[in-house]
């Protein structure tokens, strides 16, 4: 078993933190993923449309305003219903993650259906001009061992799926390893903001956002670990929830002490640490 690593990493530019804004542009796959009977239900899907037609667009300024590079985790369902998406991503230096196809649960998918997932999910944002991802996220971050191994096979080079840390570890399954740049609910906006009719959820004030994700910053910033906040656009992408994350990267910006990196960047300047740790 890989020895668990017990320093962080120096980070680029003599930055404190690293910190990695990502986002998971879900839309309608979102809800399709859940259940085909969403193909006849017009609001969801236009729920989920919400978030490349105003989320996208308001991130994308939002970030090309500071100059930060982030990470997008496009589903190939996503890419093909929105040929234009993938391109207007890439045109600004964004990195493209995969999430699947039809955003399909992977512990609720077949060992068949995952492979298809992780398939048509590579040749659909291969068709939308994406290079081949370095980074996978699973659907509702419930990574499988079926998966795992399909990870290994196609190689990924990072997961970000998984919470076994609160910096970038090495997730074990029978005997391998994958690098994980770990995540956690707490980190992620759906959980105060996500809300469906079928299943409820949360209409937390949108200043919750800025005072819990500070916080845990701060803490970061004090260990000199890295941090990966996640969004989806149809969530943060609405007027005052957005203003909020607004205000939080400004207040990042403004303390100059943060290496703001994609996943992919942060997997590579990680991986040759963790990599000399292990030995
Ligand atoms: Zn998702």
């Amino acid at each position: 078993m890989t020895k668990p690593h017990t320093t962080h990493p120096q980070w680029p530019q003599q930055k404190s933190t690293a910190v990695s804004l990502t986002f998971d542009v879900d839309a309608e796959a979102g809800y399709l993923g859940e259940s085909p009977s969403y193909a006849r239900r017009l609001t969801s899907l236009s729920e989920g449309r919400f978030g490349v037609v105003r989320g996208v667009p308001r991130i994308l300024a939002l970030l090309r305003r500071h100059d930060i590079r982030a990470t997008f985790f496009v589903p190939g369902y996503t890419a093909e219903q929105h040929p234009g998406v993938v391109e207007l991503l890439l045109r600004d230096g964004h990195e493209i993650g995969h999430h699947g196809h039809m955003h399909l649960r992977s512990d609720k998918a077949s060992p068949e259906a995952q492979t298809e997932e992780i398939e048509r999910g590579l040749a659909a944002l291969q068709r939308a001009g994406a290079p081949k991802p370095a980074g996978y996220r699973s659907s509702s971050w419930e990574l499988t061992p079926e998966t795992f191994e399909l990870l290994l096979a196609h190689g990924f080079a990072y997961d970000s799926s998984c919470m076994g840390d609160d910096r970038p570890y090495y997730e074990q399954w029978n005997g391998r390893s994958i690098l994980e740049i770990p995540v956690h609910w707490s980190l992620d906006d759906y959980p105060m903001f996500g809300w469906s009719i079928d299943n409820g959820g949360n209409f937390t004030h949108p200043r919750t956002l800025v005072d819990s994700w500070l916080a845990e910053y701060a803490s970061a910033r004090r260990d000199g670990r890295h941090t990966s906040f996640t969004m989806h656009p149809e969530v943060i992408g609405r007027g005052a929830r957005f203003e909020q994350l607004e205000r939080f990267v400004e207040r990042l910006v403004a303390d100059g002490d943060v290496w703001f990196a994609r996943l992919d960047e942060v997997a590579a300047h990680v991986a040759p640490q963790l990599q000399r740790e292990a030995k």
